[in-house]
């Protein structure tokens, strides 16, 4: 067991499951909706408290009533949301998401206005009390003076990026955490049409991974690249956070010491069930 803070927003995901997606400017009748919490670190979160870690999120909360979606779930899964910030102006996150049962994809349009979080108020916590700190890669002002600070005063705390969509500036940061978690979206916004190009093309110090959706992940060591395939289930019913469930795999791994492969191939397998299952509920190594 570990005790994990992960930095990052919580969302309310709108959820309509859909038999195939619309065409534009068509109309389809959603199969069921949900409203249910969402947002990247703290679907991380969710998974990892499952897997035994203690659990606590920094971000934002408006006090408003969808609100208490994400203080519910957080309730549900033991995860201490105590350090967030809470204003009075503003909307929680939303996104409107359709996922399609023919495929199994999901698209999403989001909506914002909600500020992130603050490196002032995120020097104000009591970051010791963690054995590892998992950051979003977002708003990299604010990100990149929380990272400097860790590393200048706190360098023994180990620390993850996700970088999941191109952030002007991103790239400066990518020296300063243990470890960085690419996306495809990324790496295709970079020009790279797979995960070792983009890995190869790095000259940051630390271990990196970029997943691929059906086709795997990779992961970076030092000079070493490394493959694991996917682990599909039976039948793909949704991939909504199949990269926060892998991200979440390989933090539960390497902060268990298992080795760089080994973390790779179990994020994978965790990925992998996911994929099989709605939402994040049950999922266990
Ligand atoms: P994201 O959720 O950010 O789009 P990816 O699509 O890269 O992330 O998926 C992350 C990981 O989830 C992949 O590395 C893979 O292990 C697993 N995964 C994703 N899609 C599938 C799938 N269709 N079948 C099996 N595993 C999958």
């Amino acid at each position: 067991m570990a005790r994990i803070l992960a930095v990052g927003i919580a969302t309310i995901d709108i959820i309509n499951r859909v038999s195939h997606y619309p065409a534009e400017d068509d109309e389809v009748r959603a199969l069921s909706q949900k409203q249910v919490r969402g947002g990247n670190a703290s679907n991380s979160l969710v998974v990892l408290s499952q897997l035994g870690h203690q659990c606590a999120w920094a971000g934002v909360l408006i006090n408003e009533p969808d609100a208490t979606v994400v203080e519910q779930d957080f309730d549900r899964h033991q995860i201490d949301y105590r350090s967030a910030l809470r204003l009075n102006q503003g909307k929680m996150p939303t996104s409107y998401i359709s996922v399609s049962e023919e495929s199994g994809s999901r698209t999403i349009v989001h909506h914002r206005d909600c500020p992130e979080l603050p490196f002032a108020h995120f020097k104000n916590l009591a970051v010791t009390d963690f054995d590892w700190i998992h950051f979003e890669g977002r708003n990299v002002e604010e990100l990149g003076q929380m990272l400097h600070w860790l590393r200048q005063h706190y360098p023994g705390i180990p620390c993850s990026l996700e970088v999941e969509k191109p952030r002007a500036g991103i790239e400066d940061l990518f020296n300063l955490p243990d470890v960085l978690m690419f996306s495809r979206p990324y790496a295709r916004s970079r020009g790279f049409d797979n995960a070792q190009a983009l890995l190869k093309a790095q000259s940051a110090p630390g271990l990196m991974t970029c997943s691929w959706g059906e086709d795997g992940a990779w992961l970076r060591r030092g000079e070493a690249i490394m493959h694991s395939p996917a682990f599909p289930p039976a039948r793909v019913v949704d991939t909504l956070g199949a990269g926060d469930t892998f991200n979440a795999g390989l933090i539960s791994a390497l902060v268990n010491d298992q080795t760089p492969k080994q973390a790779l191939e179990s994020a994978c397998r965790l990925a992998g069930q996911k994929c099989g299952q709605h939402g994040f509920e049950h999922l266990s190594h």
